[in-house]
């Protein structure tokens, strides 16, 4: 049986050694990071992520913006928001929420952020920044997909990588950083031929495909690490549940070690989110990282 991944209790070490972090700035610095979250709408789910993130900003004691504008507001409205808070010093982090209404552009608004406030990465300046091998702002469910499997697999050179899923958010990142932690990577996605054949290849398989389930036990090599990033709800037996990409109940007989869902890759997020903006308020007042 593979050893379950806790990335609910990382999450929380990281978060503890993160509120740490923001008191020693705050003593050693007059430095209180601070994190502004634009939602436009009523997405439901986004909702529970906003406030999630904005209780748990308050919890390792950095200032919280919220900002929640109705579905309709004009796209420009949103882009003067984004331009007041890149010049508000207090704020150094921005996260606009997405998805946007669909009559809001949401590469012009995230490109519309300052490069150093851009906490979830998304920034092109960022993603060049990341594909060049230089220090930048990482999005966050890639760097905690990373920090788990370091955390059961110590080094990472020379695995054989497989990511499922090529989107800006997770495939592309979390590849760009297993490159740089020295794999071998492969993009695997909806084209690919002989996905099975492709993922057995794997020491280190991280799914991003949002296809409840779809990697099973037998597309394994034995002794994988797998990270499921996937977050699919489904009704089984007349109740909702939230499944992984992967069918867990067989790829645990073959993997070495896996994260469940929840609690693999989900609490990661926000914990990483708390990161980068601790670098962000860092880098603004030119003092160096402290450890977290
Ligand atoms: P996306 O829809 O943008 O991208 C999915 C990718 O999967 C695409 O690149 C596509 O090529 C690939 N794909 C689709 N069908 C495929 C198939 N049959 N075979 C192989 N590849 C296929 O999704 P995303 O934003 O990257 O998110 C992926 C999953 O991760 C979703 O379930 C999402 O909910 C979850 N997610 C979780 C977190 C978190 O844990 N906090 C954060 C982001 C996304």
């Amino acid at each position: 049986m593979a050893k379950v991944i806790d990335g609910k209790a990382y999450a929380e070490g990281l978060r503890g050694r993160i509120a740490k972090a923001v008191t020693g700035l705050k003593s050693a610095h007059g430095l209180t990071p601070g994190l502004a979250v634009v939602l436009v709408g009523e997405d439901p789910a986004s909702k529970v992520y906003v406030a999630n993130k904005a209780k748990q900003t308050v919890e390792v004691g950095m200032n919280s913006w919220e900002h929640k504008l109705p579905a309709e507001t004009p796209e420009a409205d949103v882009l003067a928001l984004v331009e007041k808070l890149n010049n508000d010093p207090a704020v150094h982090g921005i996260l606009v929420q997405l998805p946007l209404p669909k009559h809001i552009d949401s590469m012009k608004v995230l490109t519309a952020i300052s490069p150093a406030k851009d906490v979830d990465g998304f920034h092109v300046v960022n993603v060049g920044k990341l594909s060049t091998g230089q220090d930048s702002l990482v999005p966050c469910t890639p760097v905690g997909s990373v920090m788990l499997a370091k955390d059961v697999l110590g080094k990472l050179d020379g695995l054989e990588a497989v990511v499922i899923g090529r989107s800006n958010i997770v495939g592309k990142p979390v590849a760009q950083l297993l490159l740089a932690e020295n794999c071998t990577v492969t993009i695997a996605h909806s084209r690919t031929k002989d996905l099975p054949g492709v993922v057995r290849r794997a020491d280190l398989v991280i799914a991003a495909v949002g296809r409840p389930e779809m990697v099973k036990g037998d597309w394994l090599k034995p002794g994988a690490t797998v990270i499921d990033v996937g977050i699919n709800r489904i009704e089984r037996d007349g109740k909702g549940k939230l499944v992984g990409d992967c069918d867990y109940a067989s790829c645990e007989k073959v993997a070495g070690a896996i994260t469940p869902v929840p609690g693999g890759v989900g609490p990661m997020t926000i914990a990483c989110l708390l990161y980068n903006t601790v670098k962000a308020a860092c880098a603004a007042k030119g003092i160096a990282q402290p450890e977290m």
